[in-house]
């Protein structure tokens, strides 16, 4: 999953030139939890949002990001960067005890970031590719490595790097064959992603073994490692058009963490690509990453009142009750699901039928940005009724099908609504199998 935020470096160092980060990488051990970073990977987390609301956003904000070491070390890879896995050299995993990868690192740092100064620090992620394989050379298995345990050398390499660069910050991840914690305290300017994929996302989680799981893991983290982050989600991956009432569940989350003393959140969402009810639960996962006591229902009021002046009853009304049907069944929303999943879950079709007949005929009478927004919503969740019909959820109604059809041939016009879900499904290609 972890694979899918892979920005091309281009992207990243546009994006550091426009941003970086300035915080001086000696002053965070004493931050408050949740103060350090807010990272949202959303359509709506624009430029101008993260301003005024205090976001953060990977194209912005990090010198190297998530699993892009492979494409930084790319055109000049040489075979010792590599790893040895069942004894033979594998190209897809990296050796991280090597010294060419090392110097080709630190090369690639100081060309572009330099050594940063006493308010200028780049935040730089090093991890391994995307999948469960280990180096096992000589040198990988005497600093401790083993066939499924990777974080000893991934340690050994990024701990060296943050000597090296005391003023930049670096990255590792707890996830797969990095999930284990190292033995020996981190430097202060080492910090760690831990994934909450294990947490279910569900509004109480308390009673599961994979949140006794994740709890143990970031406190066992914590012991040596002073800056912890938690890579959270958001989405149903196999579909943005639809709703995902997460936020009740995200606030439950919030909450954990802020506990836990854990420093910054980056919340994987759809990216670039649209999503149903993104721009409203894009404000109100802002306004939680900065206090997670925030009330979730006025909040969703509050926006829609001042973006949806026409519509706003009817949004919060059909939102909220989404949401408080997730929290009254306690039901799992399913980060990978289909339609009769949600439909399990937490929506209704009939009542979906009913709420997306009332908006489209109300926003006949909207003007404007009111006019836009619900143009874009009201095309998704043409998507979403479609979905229904293809899955026998709803009975075969060929003038309707038609109707729905013509409405999400529409996404062609809107920014950002090419793609149907995370693996780049695109919305073409689904119309193209109704015909
Ligand atoms: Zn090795």
């Amino acid at each position: 999953m972890l694979q899918s935020i892979s920005k091309s470096l281009a992207a990243l160092v546009v994006g550091v030139v426009l941003g970086g980060c300035h915080s001086n990488a000696q002053t965070a051990q004493s931050a408050d939890p949740l103060s350090e970073y807010h990272g949202l990977y959303t359509p709506s987390n624009t430029e101008e949002f993260q301003t005024s609301m205090h976001t953060n956003h990977p194209d912005y904000d990090w010198g190297v990001w998530g699993h892009n070491l492979a494409k930084l070390v790319k055109d000049e890879a040489t075979d010792d960067m590599y790893a040895i896995v069942d004894g033979k050299r594998s190209s897809k995993q990296f050796c991280f005890s090597s010294q060419s990868l090392y110097n080709k690192v630190r090369e690639y740092v100081l060309d572009q970031y330099g050594w940063g100064t006493a308010d200028y620090s780049e935040r730089i992620s090093i991890m391994p590719m995307d999948n469960k394989t280990v180096c096992t050379c000589n040198d990988c298995t005497a600093r401790g490595n083993t066939s499924t345990n990777a974080t000893p050398a991934v340690t050994a390499f990024v701990e060296r790097l943050a000597e090296e660069f005391p003023r930049h910050k670096f990255f590792t991840s707890a996830y797969h064959t990095t999930n284990t914690p190292p033995t020996t305290s981190l430097a202060a300017n080492v910090g760690t992603f831990v994934s909450s994929i294990k947490l279910p996302m569900r509004v109480d989680f308390t009673k599961t073994e994979g949140y006794n799981e994740f709890v143990q893991n970031v406190k066992a983290w914590r012991k040596q490692c002073s800056r912890i982050y938690v890579w959270d989600y958001e989405r149903n991956y196999d579909d943005y058009l639809s709703p995902f009432p997460c936020l009740l569940a995200m606030q439950a989350r919030f909450r954990l963490y802020r506990d836990l003393g854990v420093q910054g959140v980056f919340v994987n969402g759809s990216g670039d690509d649209y999503s149903a009810f993104d721009d409203m639960q894009t404000y109100v996962l802002a306004l939680l990453l900065d206090n997670p006591d925030t009330d979730v229902h006025e909040s969703i009021a509050r926006y829609y009142r001042e973006h949806y002046p026409q519509t706003a009853d009817l949004l919060t009304t059909y939102y909220w009750g989404l949401e408080q049907r997730a929290q009254s069944t306690n039901h799992l929303l399913p980060l990978y699901g289909s339609m009769q999943e949600m439909c399990e879950s937490y929506l209704d079709v009939k009542e979906f039928v009913s709420f997306r007949s009332q908006l489209d005929k109300a926003s006949k009478l909207t003007v404007g940005d009111e006019r836009k927004r619900l143009n874009a919503l009201l095309t998704a969740l043409a998507y979403t009724q479609l979905e229904m019909y293809r899955t026998g959820l709803l009975a075969k109604d060929e003038e309707t099908i038609g109707e729905m059809r013509e409405i999400l041939k529409g996404h062609s016009e809107l920014k950002g609504m090419n793609n149907r879900d995370e693996s780049g499904h695109s919305i073409d290609d689904y119309l193209k199998k109704w015909e």
